[in-house]
């Protein structure tokens, strides 16, 4: 226990643990029963994380108060979108305010089970734009690798939630010919210069199954880099550990896409996770999805943004909520999201001001949308208005 003062210490797996003080200092897990008797050597082991994620109404119901909405969406979720929330998680989460954004994430509600007909199971028709098993090929010079089905906590506006979840297979002890069609496939398709590594969330694979796939990947010359995107830092930011790194650092370049959604998702954890990644050379670009209850305010998407960069992480796109099966409760009006752009573009730095888009429902791809800035246009001229509404002619 004296290495609890020490910086980096090994867990139980000799993987090198950072403690550093600032997160010791705020060890308020113990605060919650079900957490009190837990080591931090064990809380900061994501394999610890992991084994105690919480996937049941009892075990819920020792650490928040559930409202009648949450009660009756637990009765309901046994379908596929599994409930499994990490420890750590649990300690960002409101006890006791059910409009809590990040509890709005994690805990299933009754409305999750309305039926809508405007609900798609697959709104962006990854099944039909997959060309061989777990790659979704729709753009020209890139495709996306399902890479595994499991990930640390299950967000209940999930887009993939027709794959993902703890129900799946377990994928893991196939690994090695899991994805020979996939790889097989990237390698006579010349043009594949982007490989986009999701799932689920591949950073819940162990390191030697990651490599793998990563390696036979940066092995085929047209691939010039390659994309991972996972919500890890954000919900789970232990499994950022120096041997991940140092692992990732080999194939580079490799940019990741991190998604975060509220700005209390931003903590002295997640931040040492993304340092780590950065510090490693790794770009970070952050996708959020607009969801109603959590992030549908200008000033709180402006908050996020503005954080984002300050822990190195580029605000990159805002989805629409996708119109999945199961998630009308979290999609509001494109209007909200035009409007929050609007907010954003002049009002704070361009950095802080990403992409927002609406992915064609049907396979349409990424389509962006935002605010007008054109009044008129005519030759040679083009009438436009700034950010405080006031109009300028520009002459070609
Ligand atoms: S981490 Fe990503 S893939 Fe997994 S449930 Fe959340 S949104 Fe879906």
């Amino acid at each position: 226990m004296n290495n609890l003062t020490a910086v980096e210490v090994k867990n139980t797996h000799q993987e090198i643990i950072s403690l550093p003080r600032p997160i010791r200092k705020s060890l308020d897990y113990q605060q919650i029963s079900l957490y009190k008797d837990v080591n931090p050597l064990d809380w900061e082991d994501w394999h610890w994380q992991m084994k105690h994620r919480v996937s049941s109404r009892e075990e819920l119901a020792q650490v928040i108060k559930l409202s009648p909405e949450e009660e009756e969406g637990l009765k309901k979720a046994t379908g596929r979108l599994s409930l499994a929330i990490t420890p750590y998680w649990l300690t960002l989460i409101d006890a006791e305010d059910p409009s809590c954004p990040l509890r709005r994430q994690a805990v299933p509600v009754k409305t999750e089970f309305l039926v809508s007909p405007h609900e798609m199971v697959d709104p962006c028709a990854e099944d039909r734009d997959s060309c061989a098993p777990h790659l979704v090929h729709r753009y020209p010079d890139r495709v996306l690798l399902l890479a595994t089905e499991h990930c640390s906590m299950y967000c209940r506006h999930c887009t993939r939630r027709r794959l993902v979840g703890d129900h799946a297979q377990q994928e893991e002890t196939n690994h090695a010919s899991r994805f020979d069609a996939a790889i097989d496939y990237i390698k006579s398709n010349k043009k594949i210069r982007d490989v986009l590594i999701s799932g689920g969330d591949p950073l819940i694979l162990e390191d030697e199954i990651l490599e793998s796939i990563v390696k036979r990947i940066r092995d085929i010359s047209h691939v010039e880099f390659l994309r991972i995107g996972t919500r890890v830092p954000v919900v789970l930011p232990q499994r950022i550990t120096e041997k991940l790194v140092t692992m990732l650092k080999k194939y580079s370049p490799i940019w990741m896409s991190i998604h975060f959604n509220h700005p209390k998702e931003i903590t002295k954890r997640s931040k040492i996770a993304c340092d780590m990644l950065s510090e490693s050379g790794i770009p970070l670009g952050s996708q959020t999805v607009l969801l109603k209850g959590v992030n549908d305010r200008p000033y709180i998407m402006r908050k996020l943004m503005q954080e984002l960069l300050q822990i190195r992480v580029r605000p990159y796109y805002i989805y629409q909520c996708d119109p999945v099966r199961g998630t009308q409760h979290f999609r509001t009006p494109v209007s909200v999201g035009i409007n929050i752009m609007e907010k954003l573009r002049g009002h704070t730095s361009g950095y802080a001001v990403p992409t927002y888009v609406i992915d064609g429902p049907g396979g349409g791809g990424k389509i962006p949308v935002g605010p007008n800035y054109i009044l008129s246009q005519a030759k040679g001229k083009y009438v436009l208005h700034n950010y405080k509404g006031k109009i300028y002619t520009y002459l070609e």
